[in-house]
């Protein structure tokens, strides 16, 4: 797996020698961190929520820290899934409007007063 930053390819630590690239998560994800993009890259990497150490894991399901032990599960959303708005409820039948005989009294009405004053 090459850095994730610039790509460069691990190659093997001489014998006897632990390797200078570090392992990390980054949104979730496995990543290595070649010797040349640290310390720059580490402050990328996801950290543990119960330690803050970036020696973080990503096992099936989870993301491990490899300090404390804590295990969390990456699926967690980090804010509450937008539920489906419900559908509008029907608007109330217009039922064909007003009754045509009580609009025309009304106009009438409303055509004595105006023409009164
Ligand atoms: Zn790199
Ligand atoms: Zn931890």
């Amino acid at each position: 797996m090459p850095c994730y930053r610039c790509g460069t390819r691990q190659v093997d630590p001489e014998p006897g020698k632990s390797s200078p690239w570090r392992r990390g998560v980054v949104r979730e994800h496995q990543v290595l961190v070649c010797p040349d993009c640290q310390p720059a890259a580490l402050a990328e990497l996801d950290r543990c929520a119960g330690c803050g150490s970036t020696h973080l894991i990503r096992r099936l399901d989870q993301v491990e820290c490899l300090d404390c032990r804590l295990t969390r599960d990456p699926s967690a959303p980090d804010a509450p899934a937008a539920a489906d708005a419900p559908s509008a409820p029907d608007a109330p039948d217009a039922g064909g409007g007003p009754d045509p005989a009580l609009a025309a009294e009304v106009a009438r009405a409303v055509a004595r007063v105006f023409g009164r004053a």
